[in-house]
């Protein structure tokens, strides 16, 4: 049975555990491709230019943005993430489902150019845990863990802005919301235009 594309977008504060979500959601469902955002920032050991993101120069990001390149971007914590227009494009013409790793105000701007999308918003149980996870990553120097922490709040104060809430407490269990949204959302009647019409005609 034929069923179209879905987008699927997920936010979360820094640290609340959405990379380690995903990635549990995208084992599970490897045909759910990921969308590969460039970015400023420099590359975290382990991180693959082109797989996790596309490691770009200032320079470089604001002559492609200002090219039309992104379908959205934004400054995050001091650096420029954006999405790639093109292969979301393609990919949801094939098909694909999209998944989007991007930050509150990314999913805003997406929202503008892809309305029907599942937006959904990944919250801490709390800031003590919050803060627990972001200095255990052993990713971020103090300052910009305090940077990332100070700007969950306003993260979290937009989280009325998305279609679903998975609280990441115990892990075995946030990831069980997240695919249940996930399928949820692939359920969607729009995405399986004609489908009805076809059975009906099996009736005539
Ligand atoms: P994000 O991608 O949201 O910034 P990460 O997935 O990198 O966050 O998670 C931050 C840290 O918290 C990691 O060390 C991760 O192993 C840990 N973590 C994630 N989810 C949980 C959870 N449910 N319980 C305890 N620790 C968690
Ligand atoms: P990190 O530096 O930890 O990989 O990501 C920091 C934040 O940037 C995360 O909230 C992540 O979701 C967001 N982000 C990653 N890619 C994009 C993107 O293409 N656009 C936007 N708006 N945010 C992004």
């Amino acid at each position: 049975m034929r069923r179209l594309g879905l987008l699927f977008v997920v936010s979360a504060p820094s640290g609340a555990g959405k990379s380690t979500l995903l990635a549990a959601l995208r084992k599970e469902f490897p045909e759910l491709t990921y969308s590969v955002s460039a970015t400023t920032r420099a590359p975290r050991p382990g991180e693959v230019d082109g797989r996790d993101y596309h490691f770009l120069s200032e320079e470089a990001f604001l002559r492609l943005r200002d090219t039309g390149h992104f379908a959205e971007w934004a400054r995050v914590h001091g650096n420029f993430y954006g999405t790639p227009m093109r292969p979301v494009i393609d990919l949801l013409s094939s098909g694909k489902d999209v998944l989007f790793d991007i930050d509150v105000a990314g999913a805003d701007q997406l929202r503008q150019v892809f309305e029907e999308g599942t937006y959904v918003f990944i919250l801490p149980p709390s800031r003590a845990e919050l803060a627990r996870r972001l200095g255990g990553r052993g990713t971020e120097s103090p300052e910009t863990l305090a940077k990332r922490l100070k700007n969950a709040a306003g993260e979290i104060s937009q989280a009325g802005r998305f279609d679903f809430w998975v609280v990441n407490d115990d892990l075995d269990r946030a990831t069980d919301h997240l695919r249940a949204v996930y399928l949820a959302a692939r359920a969607r009647p729009r995405l399986f235009p004609g489908l009805v019409e076809e059975l009906l005609a099996q009736f005539d």
